[in-house]
């Protein structure tokens, strides 16, 4: 399947609706979530994005759902999106929100990195997480084929992955499934090439509940505070947290 870019043709493009209770704006993986979830609890959303449905760096990651390895701020959060994504091609009946139930290994080749997964594996007692060590005999027997002189691993069961650009849009056609308005090519607060697209956005912010910023580098502060405040928008929610960038 070839990548989601710009030049993509446009998958999504809802009529703008009246009124809304929540502008999402960002359609990668935050922002789909967002809206889709929104729409569940029954609020009336428009999710829009300057470019495509995970054209940017939702459809260029690993796909890893992985618990193994996460800080503790890091891991009651890994929990729960893994416990989702475990029923959630079921839930919207979208095969393409498949989740695969790999597991998760690490392997160590010295007793400093032994350690420090042992340490991990007590916290990760605390989350009942099914972790466990892996002697350097069951490393040979189970990665024959693996090169090395492993002194031993760690194996979540739990942790797997989905495929980020198969699943994201999916994920979008769920949520419009569920009302939301899904819009690409509509960027807002652009200068750039959508600058009229954004005009015709602007005025269905107005009076909006809340515009939620999934757009990771359109920072909720300065020019666009300013710029929600004249269209009486409500609240002003940023999708993001230095704990969760990871570029
Ligand atoms: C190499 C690498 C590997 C990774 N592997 C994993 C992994 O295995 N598992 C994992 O969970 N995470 C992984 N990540 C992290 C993950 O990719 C990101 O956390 C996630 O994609 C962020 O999603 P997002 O929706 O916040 O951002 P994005 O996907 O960047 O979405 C933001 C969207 O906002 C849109 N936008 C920007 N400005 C505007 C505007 N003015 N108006 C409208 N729309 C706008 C953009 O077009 C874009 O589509 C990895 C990251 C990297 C770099």
């Amino acid at each position: 399947m070839p990548m989601i870019t710009d030049q993509s043709p446009i998958a999504f493009a809802d009529a703008l609706p009246d009124a809304v209770d929540v502008v999402v704006i960002g359609a990668g993986i935050v922002g789909t979530a967002t809206a889709y979830w929104l729409a569940k609890r029954g609020q009336r959303v428009l999710l829009c994005d300057k470019g495509r449905v995970a054209g940017e760096q939702s459809s260029r990651n690993w796909g890893w759902v992985r618990q193994q390895g996460r800080d503790w701020a890091e891991l009651p959060v890994m929990v729960e999106s893994n416990r989702i994504w475990r029923t959630l091609a079921q839930e919207t009946s979208e095969a393409d929100l498949a989740f695969t139930q790999s597991g998760c290994v690490r392997l160590f080749d010295s007793e400093a990195e032994r350690h420090k997964c042992e340490a991990w594996l007590d916290m990760a007692r605390d989350h009942q997480l099914d972790t466990a060590m892996l002697t350097a005999q069951e490393v040979r027997a189970r990665f024959p084929h693996v090169v090395g002189d492993w002194k031993g691993g760690m194996e979540t069961p739990s942790d797997g992955w989905a495929e980020p650009f198969v699943a994201v849009p999916a994920l979008a056609r769920a949520a419009r499934a569920l009302g939301v308005r899904v819009i690409e090519a509509c960027g807002a607060f652009d200068r750039g090439p959508h600058r009229a697209d954004t005009r015709r956005l602007c005025g269905k912010f107005r009076h909006a509940g809340a515009v939620a910023a999934a757009a990771r580098r359109w920072r909720v502060h300065g020019k666009q505070q300013r710029f929600c405040r004249t269209l009486s928008v409500a609240e002003i929610v940023p999708l993001f947290h230095p704990l969760y960038e990871t570029d």
